[in-house]
């Protein structure tokens, strides 16, 4: 590292765990590069090494602000790209069983790009850093190690060509960030340390997109309708208008356990008219298709547990969904990848050569929160197979409630949201000023099949107007009581 134990650190693979890697890397080593099969520079579209980036990919509060924090002015560079900022919870239009949570000001902001102008901007400002170089359109091939194999001392790379032989990249830290597909735990079994234990929770889900051009502008001022896939109400879909022109919008659908959006336009249309809510199909029904419905198929949830390895060579990390991806419905992997950068500035900051055992621990501690509220909801299906621990029932049972509650709470509807975006814990729900909310909210607020309060619910004939300004006032329009003090619904 610049301060002491080495020069270079090479990066596998340069979507958005690798670049945010990358920026970390760059604060401690003399130089960093970045490795990765696709062209990267100059990309503004999408690639075929993220083929899931042509699905709406939302970037929740807690990643929005590390990435502000590692690229100040960020936000600023997404407008200016088109995209239209606003607040996480009053700006957009989440439905949970068909029924709008309140909307109201949370203070936490959201950025709804695609994901590959997200992944562009990024990577614009990864570009800039002097000491950040792109190796592009190069395949990793594998790890070079020291004879006993105890210290991995670079990478083997190879123009995807195949222009060109295989070469050597010399590094004192290698990095992998080659996504689910990672070979590491093939490579660590080949060198004698064993593969990393799995953890999988099978949901056989396929996200289904295709854009249009909207006639008339179902948003309202709003920045997204999120009507989210729940147990209740499996089939979910994230709609948003999306830089480029007016009126255009990216419509991604969801479905789980097999039961995929088809890709036929009739088909798309059909899953489109059983969502719980008939905003998006009357969008749509009329509106000019830019593109045919592309699929992807996500058939589980995987956890590596690097930290439970006995042993580990030195001089080699594993960071982003090379260590861990989420139902992607939970919108978290991105988030995780930037919480995986912290820790990584966290073990630069020692000044010594960070120690993989402890990394992969504070690491894990981190993906802890974000595994539980996905793995757990997704048990919330009965046709997901898994252990249902009293506490994951409890807990699913649990949030249910709070949705119902949260419809008409705006108090409520923030905490749940701060907890989605990953700003605060799970446990942070459970706080008895939330509970009393809960269980006198849900009484109140039964839920309800088939009703389709999506406010403002049917698409309006107003034209686009891409300067609207946010709806939600901070503070909003029905204000959260005061997170601090008494709470005002208990006796
Ligand atoms: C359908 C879908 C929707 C999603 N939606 C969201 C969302 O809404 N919000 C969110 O936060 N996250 C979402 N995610 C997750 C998100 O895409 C990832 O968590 C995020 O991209 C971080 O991934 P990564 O950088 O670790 O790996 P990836 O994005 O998979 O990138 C891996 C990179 O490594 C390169 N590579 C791989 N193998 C090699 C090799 N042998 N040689 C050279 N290069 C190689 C690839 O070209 C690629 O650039 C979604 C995922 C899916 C599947």
């Amino acid at each position: 590292m610049a301060d002491g134990a080495g020069t270079r650190a090479v990066v596998l693979g340069g979507s958005m765990a690798g670049l945010l890697a990358a920026r970390v890397l760059s604060e401690r080593f003399t130089e960093v590069l970045l490795v990765d099969r696709d062209r990267l520079t100059g990309v503004a579209t999408y690639r075929p090494g993220v083929p899931h980036g042509r699905h709406a990919h939302g970037l929740v509060a807690r990643g929005h602000q590390i990435l502000e924090e590692h690229f100040p002015g960020l936000t600023g560079n997404l407008v200016a790209a088109g995209v239209r900022p606003g607040d996480f919870n009053g700006d957009i239009r989440w439905l949970f069983n068909g029924r709008r949570i309140a909307p109201s000001h949370s203070g936490l902001g959201c950025v709804p790009a695609t994901r590959p102008v997200l992944e562009n901007q990024v990577r614009l400002r990864v570009q800039a850093i002097p000491n950040v170089r792109f190796v592009e359109g190069h395949d990793v091939l594998g790890l070079e190690t020291t004879a006993d194999r105890s210290r991995v001392t670079g990478a083997r790379v190879q123009r995807h060509d195949g222009g060109a032989p295989a070469e050597t990249l010399d590094a004192d830290l290698v990095l992998d960030t080659t996504g689910r597909g990672s070979r590491t735990p093939l490579w660590l079994e080949e060198l004698g340390y064993g593969r990393p234990e799995e953890e999988r929770i099978k949901i056989d889900l396929a996200y289904t997109t295709r854009h249009y051009r909207l006639r008339a502008d179902p948003f309202g001022g709003d920045l997204a309708i999120i009507p989210a896939a729940t147990p209740r109400t499996p089939r979910g879909a994230f709609f948003f208008p999306i830089s480029g022109g007016e009126g255009l919008v990216e419509l991604s659908l969801t479905g789980i356990l097999g039961d995929h959006p088809p890709t036929d336009p009739d088909g798309f249309l059909d899953f489109a008219r059983s969502l719980p809510i008939p905003d998006i199909h009357e969008s749509i029904k009329d509106a000019e298709p830019l593109d045919d419905p592309v699929t992807f198929k996500y058939p589980a949830s995987v956890r590596r547990h690097y930290e439970r390895l006995a042993d580990f060579p030195s001089g080699l990390l594993v960071m982003g969904d090379a260590v861990c991806t989420f139902n992607p419905v939970y919108a978290q992997g991105m988030t995780v990848s930037a919480l995986g950068s912290l820790v990584l500035r966290r073990h630069l900051e020692r000044g010594t050569e960070p120690d993989a055992r402890a990394f992969f621990r504070d690491l894990s501690r981190e993906i802890d929160s974000p595994w539980e509220l996905a793995a757990g909801s997704d048990l919330g299906y009965a046709g997901v197979r898994g252990k249902r621990s009293a506490k994951v029932r409890f807990v699913n049972a649990y949030v249910a409630r709070l949705q119902d509650a949260a419809v008409n709470d705006p108090t409520l509807a923030n905490a749940f949201i701060r907890v989605a975006g990953l700003v605060d814990p799970p446990a942070s729900l459970m706080l008895p000023r939330h509970v009393v909310r809960v269980l006198r909210g849900s009484r109140r607020s039964p839920a309800a099949h088939g009703n389709h309060d999506s406010s403002p619910s049917a698409p309006t004939e107003r034209p686009f107007d891409a300067s609207l300004p946010s709806r939600v006032p901070p503070g909003g329009h029905r204000r959260p009581e005061p997170e601090t003090g008494r709470d005002p619904l208990a006796r």
